[in-house]
């Protein structure tokens, strides 16, 4: 055989300025959907890059707003079977945030604002006071509505008051409820003055070993409180998405375009309301311009997310209107039948890449909504350009979402259902059928009436129609746990793919997609057979452990 001569293998790096281009494909060669139409998530991957650093090192910081930083880029969907209070605190707890459903009237939907901004604080602007001629029964019905129980004293039983005492939860176990508040209050108070810093006042109370640390000015009036239990929130959630000065938890929820949602949102902006997410399938229409326009001038400091909307020509209105953010998805969610039904819509991995790269120019952050199935899915995501990806499926079925589990086919299931379904039209809760103990029946729904206009005709313009036309359908998902082990396990899986790409953090993925230095490819039918599990008798599928 004829002896062959080999390059010198020290020389190999150097060799690959030999090649015109790098292994793969840039971005744009990738989605040049005139070769071969849009792209799902599924239809490509990205290829291996260089690590050097620890999986643990990567951060995945990102903007979903124009003024709006996640420190994990997760969010949960305005679905009623997705996203009410519970979701939204755990969600923002855990990094991301959790945008809450108006399927529901104003004042249900501001409760929950409200519960998400009193979870977490600095100092406590506005505490719960009472005066000391009220009783423990007061104390025990704050307890009741709020969930705390340490209520400071003063003599007009308010802010600004002269602070007397202190009330918590061991001061009123065994009393009688009708026992004056004068009674049981301590007076041997630690306080700290007004204009201290948050750290300062933390220090105080560490050191004071007290649960409650209120803030006097000079003549002793209170002017704030501190809480304990907000430092051990602060240091057991570290990811937590907060307000940089309040330090309470960023609290977003979804309205639509009608007249009456004008009213919705003022209820929500009283409630501490900081984001708020126009919730329509087609974005692009005058009613969500206006909006925009009208939202912009009433409340210059919300931040408005626009959408939902697949191309640039779409955007670029809700661009020029003013929208912080741009909502991408039309057709893509697990639920929906959109692009069956209507013949409109767009695969998922084109729109992001479409609507992102154009948003760009302008500063405008998008969301990439529906269609997320696993993190590889939220990487591709993010490696488009996305800020942040909503969930709706992934997080269904979790125990922080609504409803209760019922049992079908054997698995422990909750309700999940598209807004567009008939199910969600016609407004009713979600509820497992009454024979559902161990049953196989399909997930039924109450026909309560609805009180307010309903947001999921008015998402699908189908309000003035007297046939209703679905866009999603109405199932079930089977038990998932808790968020709080989920997301960090999204978290986790995502940090791992960053350092598989060679990248430290979203920003670098996109600027290394942008440069052409990330590259892809395009995956076959085969290769994605290949891709996934083939070849087994059977396998269990466990995600984390
Ligand atoms: P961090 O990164 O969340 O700790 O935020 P900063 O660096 O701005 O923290 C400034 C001070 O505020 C530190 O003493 C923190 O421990 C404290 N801090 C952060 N979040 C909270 C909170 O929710 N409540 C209270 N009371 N203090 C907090
Ligand atoms: P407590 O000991 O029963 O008062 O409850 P914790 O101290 O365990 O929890 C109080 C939580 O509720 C903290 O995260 C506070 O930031 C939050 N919170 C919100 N508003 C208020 C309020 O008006 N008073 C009190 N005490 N806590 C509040
Ligand atoms: P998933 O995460 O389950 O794939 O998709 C959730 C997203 O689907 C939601 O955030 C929302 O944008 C969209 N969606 C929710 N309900 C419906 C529906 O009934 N029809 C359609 N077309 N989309 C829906």
């Amino acid at each position: 055989m004829p002896s062959k001569t080999f390059l010198d293998p020290a020389t190999a790096i150097e060799h690959l300025s030999m090649y015109d281009r790098s292994d793969g494909l840039a971005v744009g060669e990738l989605m040049n959907s005139a070769v071969h139409g849009g792209l799902t998530y599924n239809d490509f991957l990205m290829l291996p890059g260089k690590i050097d650093f620890g999986a643990h090192e990567v951060t995945t910081e990102s903007r979903v707003t124009r003024n709006v930083v996640l420190r994990t880029p997760f969010m949960s969907s305005p679905m009623d079977t997705v996203t009410e209070g519970e979701m939204a605190i755990a969600m923002a707890l855990l990094g991301g945030i959790g945008v809450i459903h108006h399927n529901q009237s104003p004042e249900e939907q501001a409760a929950m604002v409200r519960a998400v901004k009193r979870h977490e604080n600095g100092f406590i602007a506005n505490p719960v006071v009472l005066s000391p001629s009220h009783r423990v029964e007061h104390v025990l019905d704050v307890k009741e509505r709020l969930g705390f129980a340490g209520v400071p004293i003063t003599d007009t039983g308010a802010l600004g008051g002269k602070l007397l005492g202190i009330v918590t939860n061991r001061d009123i176990q065994f009393r009688s409820p009708t026992t004056p508040l004068s009674e049981v209050m301590t007076t041997d108070l630690v306080t700290a003055p007004e204009g201290i810093t948050l750290q300062e006042a933390n220090d105080i109370l560490r050191d004071s070993k007290k649960g409650k640390l209120p803030i006097v000015n000079k003549e002793g009036r209170l002017t704030s409180l501190l809480a304990r239990s907000d430092l051990l929130k602060n240091q057991n959630y570290p990811l937590a998405s907060k307000l940089p000065e309040s330090k309470q938890l960023y609290a977003a929820a979804a309205i639509g375009t009608r007249p009456a949602d004008r009213a919705r949102l003022a209820v929500l902006v009283d409630a501490g309301l900081d984001i708020v997410v126009l919730d329509s399938s087609q974005g692009n229409s005058v009613y969500q311009v206006e909006t925009i326009q009208w939202i912009k001038q009433t409340y210059p400091k919300l931040e408005v997310i626009a959408g939902n909307v697949v191309t640039r020509e779409q955007a670029a209105a809700l661009i020029a209107a003013g929208a912080d953010g741009l909502r991408i998805g039309m057709g893509s969610g697990s639920i929906c039948i959109t692009q069956e039904v209507m013949a409109v819509g767009r695969p998922q991995a084109t729109a992001v890449y479409a609507v992102a790269e154009f948003a760009s120019k302008f500063g405008v952050p998008v969301i990439a909504d529906g269609g997320i199935g696993n993190v590889g899915h939220i990487v591709k995501a993010l490696a488009l350009g996305a800020g942040a990806v909503m969930m709706g499926g992934l997080l269904a079925g979790t125990t922080e979402a609504p409803g209760e589990y019922f049992w079908h086919e054997g698995k422990r299931v909750k309700a999940y259902r598209g807004m567009g379904s008939i199910e969600a039209m016609e407004q009713g809760k979600p509820m497992p059928p009454s024979a559902e103990v161990n049953g196989t029946g399909p997930v039924k729904h109450s026909r309560k009436k609805a009180t307010h206009e309903n947001a999921a005709t008015t998402r699908y313009f189908s309000e003035s129609s007297a046939v209703k036309v679905a866009q999603g359908v109405s199932g079930d998902v089977q038990d998932k746990g808790t968020v709080r082990a989920f997301i960090p396990y999204l978290y986790t899986g995502l940090q791992h793919s960053l350092q598989d790409i060679g990248v430290r953090n979203v920003s670098q993925l996109q600027e290394g997609v942008r440069a052409g230095q990330v590259r892809f490819e395009l995956r076959t039918a085969s290769a994605q057979v290949e891709g996934g599990v083939h070849g087994l008798n059977s396998y269990t599928k466990r995600l984390f452990a």
